[in-house]
């Protein structure tokens, strides 16, 4: 047999298929070992046929893997070369994203998984008050038994290994058992749907519309549908993709998905080890487990016969690929829909100006939910303006208002959440005593400030400011562009407050395989009382005696030098505020605004999506930006500032030509340096266009991967979350 093998090196040189004599038992999808250039290689096997337009005696063997089931189903196949033709990237690279590193770089290890059991009752054992992951595995083993660490140190990180060293549990290494026909756990508590839930379950499943927009405001239980729907797959003999932004994989989404699915559920979260995501993988490879839960990188689950697709939270930027191929995970999950013809459900509260345009216009199926569980009331805005503070003397973080609403949570014994929007902001100028934002004259978009050049420019067109001195509308000498740090606000907030317990959430305290987990779980189970964060905190939680949010600095992103900070700032004060008041107790913010009259603060304290939405995609069309138009940005970066300088050209050459010949379709076109020169001793030059429509990708993708050299890297961004 001759085997058609990509081998497993990414690089424009090797990105051909190669003809291999291979053994009759070799099946398609399955890894070999290649000799290559004098080397052994990891391959995988493509297609298998009888000839060769080669001469046999010049053709090596390959020698075949041990593995049990070949890595990659066809459907995998397929994807991984549809998705290299899109991002016109070589297929070794859109391979790996179907694979586990470690099956690419080891030896597939021998299946087997560490099981925790205990060793004595747990009324004997001694535990102190913190050690609640301790406790939380010890009360698990006791109710279930002989469990899989993974799953354990999932929801109860180290308290396996504290236990083992206390002398109260032992862990065996043992053969994975398979059970592929197990069926669905029938113990695990289901929920009676609502009548609002009930119809979206009966709609998704009978509008014959692959895609399905669950539009439903913050804690209308969409959760509830998607696992209903989950479930139904799995009844069906069927398999499912559960996709979520990494942050919202929470110690109670994760406890719910275990109780409702038990071993069904194999999930793909950043706390794994290697090993750890191997199993799970291997877990769904063999059908073990049917369900993959995950954030992007699940939605190439090894599954098959695929019965519905979730993107939960489908407006979150996490889902764009920021390391190459720089792929849209709705556009891989809407080719496995169409694959499996199975259903892709969107949820958001807020979905993103373009996903609601589909739905609108019926490309999209659309559902809504328009209210809480049990009608439990959306939480009262109350908007404070921050230039009457200033005017007043106040110059704390605080307004009045907001230390009253503390004041009266705090007394009450509930939690409040103070929220920092931090991102993005230290770049814009803003005028402290008027709320002036210094913008460009030709792009209504925010400038972004300089500081090298101490000059302000404009990202989508170019043109260059001088930094202000003053504010040109008030005179004002009180600009800034350096924000508030979540740490200085804690230590005036602890001063305030000296009895409260305050947590605090953002980059620096979340490093580590579990930092934020700790974080979020200390904070559910009311071990602290008030909650600082940056954008982190926004997402997904549901802590029921949270009654308070206040967002500190709720206009900072909509200067954001981006077309898409009013959407971004309307999804973000929105997400935030769904965290207040979703148990029994009615919920209040407090948003803090220099800027009160702004259009999208309003849209956002009255919880008004529609009217959001009619604001912002007329100012979109008149602008001609996205979903109107398609910005693409060449992105070229490398260490050695001559050949980037070099492969700029070579590109802008290219695509220059493209230009000339098909001026009519685009609205800008330009080559300039990255506002950010250079990142991690890399320098950046970008091409940005922006386009009547998608016609000229395939062109402008193919002329960047002729550019393609070892030492530069070329990157295509439709439409990036960021132009940094
Ligand atoms: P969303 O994801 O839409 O923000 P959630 O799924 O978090 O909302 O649901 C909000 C709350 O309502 C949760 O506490 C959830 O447990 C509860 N809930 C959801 N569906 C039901 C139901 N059918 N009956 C009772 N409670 C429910
Ligand atoms: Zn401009």
């Amino acid at each position: 047999m001759i085997a058609e093998v990509i081998v497993d090196i990414a690089t424009s040189e090797t990105d051909r298929i190669f003809d291999y004599l291979c053994d009759d038992n070799v099946i398609v999808g399955s890894r070999v070992r290649a000799p290559f250039g004098g080397k052994i290689l990891p391959g995988f096997v493509m297609r298998l046929k009888e000839s060769s337009f080669f001469p046999m005696e010049r053709l090596k063997r390959v020698l075949p893997c041990e593995d049990e089931l070949p890595a990659l189903n066809s459907e995998c196949l397929a994807l991984a070369e549809a998705l290299a033709n899109r991002y016109r990237v070589p297929k070794a690279l859109t391979l790996r994203l179907f694979l586990p590193t470690e099956m690419r770089t080891g030896k597939v290890r021998e299946r087997t998984r560490n099981y925790a059991a205990l060793l004595l009752p747990i009324e004997e054992m001694q535990f102190s008050k913190t050690a609640k992951n301790q406790r939380g595995v010890a009360e698990y083993l006791q109710a279930h038994g002989k469990t899989d660490c993974a799953l354990l140190n999932a929801s109860f990180p180290g308290g396996v290994a504290a236990l083992e060293k206390k002398g109260y549990v032992t862990i065996t290494k043992e053969q994975v058992l398979r059970n592929p026909y197990q069926e669905v756990d029938s113990v695990c508590p289901t929920r009676t749907l609502t009548e609002d839930q009930a119809r979206a379950v009966e709609i998704i499943n009978t509008d014959n519309r692959r895609v399905q927009l669950l539009h439903g405001v913050t804690g209308s239980g969409k959760t509830e549908i998607y696992l209903t729907l989950i479930a139904q797959s799995l009844k069906e003999g069927k398999s499912a993709i559960f996709l979520v932004p990494e942050i919202s994989l929470t110690p109670q989404m994760l406890s719910q998905l275990r109780a409702r699915f038990g071993k069904n559920a194999a999930i793909l979260h950043s706390g794994l080890s290697a090993g750890e995501r191997f199993d799970e993988w291997w877990r769904l490879r063999t059908g073990e487990a049917k369900i993959a839960i995950g954030a992007r990188s699940a939605v190439f689950a090894p599954l098959e016969n695929i019965g519905v697709i979730i993107l939960d939270e489908e407006h979150d930027s996490s889902y764009s690929s920021e390391s190459a191929p720089r792929y849209n995970t709705f556009d891989v999950a809407d080719l496995r829909a169409k694959y499996n013809g199975c259903k892709l459900v969107l949820g958001s509260a807020t979905p993103s100006v373009e996903t609601y345009k589909q739905a609108k216009e019926g490309a999209f199926s659309l559902i809504r939910l328009e209210k809480r569980i049990n009608k439990r009331p959306l939480p009262e805005v109350i908007i404070a303006d921050m230039r009457r503070e200033v005017r007043r003397g106040n110059n704390s973080a605080f307004s009045a208002a907001l230390k009253e609403e503390l004041d009266k949570c705090l007394s009450a014994d509930k939690q409040a959440i103070l929220f920092l929007n931090r991102r993005g902001y230290s770049q814009t100028v803003i005028c402290k005593e008027c709320g002036y934002v210094a913008k460009c004259e030709a792009c209504d978009v925010s400038l972004t400030y300089h500081k090298e050049e101490n000059c302000l420019k404009c990202h989508y067109c170019g043109l260059k400011y001088n930094m202000l001195s003053a504010c040109p509308d008030c005179g004002g000498r009180k600009l800034t562009y350096a924000g508030t740090g979540t740490q200085r606000i804690v230590s005036e907030l602890q001063k305030l407050y000296p009895a409260a317990r305050i947590l605090r959430m953002d980059n620096d305290t979340t490093s580590g395989k579990e930092g934020h987990y700790k974080i979020l779980k200390t904070f559910a189970e009311k071990q602290a009382d008030i909650l600082v964060g940056t954008q982190m905190i926004a997402k997904g939680h549901d802590f029921p005696a949270v009654t308070l949010v206040g967002i500190l600095d709720a206009d900072m992103s909509l200067h954001f030098s981006d077309y898409r900070s009013g959407e971004r700032t309307f999804q973000l004060l929105t997400q935030v505020a769904g965290r207040s008041g979703r148990a029994e107790e009615k919920g209040k913010v407090v948003l803090q605004t220099f800027d009160p009259e702004n259009e999208v603060l309003g849209f956002a304290a009255s919880y008004d999506y529609a009217g959001f939405y009619k604001n912002e995609i007329s100012l979109r069309e008149a602008m001609a930006f996205p979903p109107f138009s398609k910005i693409v940005r060449v992105l070229i970066s490398g260490e050695d500032d001559k050949k980037t300088l070099e492969a700029l050209r070579g590109v802008f050459f290219g695509l220059k030509e493209l230009y000339d010949k098909n001026e009519e379709k685009f609205l800008f076109f330009d080559k300039m340096r990255s506002p950010i020169k250079r990142i991690q001793n890399k320098y950046r030059y970008q091409v940005l266009m922006r386009l009547n429509d998608s016609s000229l990708l395939p062109q402008i993708y193919e002329i960047c991967a002729a550019e393609r050299t070892r030492d530069v890297l070329i990157s295509v961004e439709e439409n990036p979350a960021n132009l940094s």
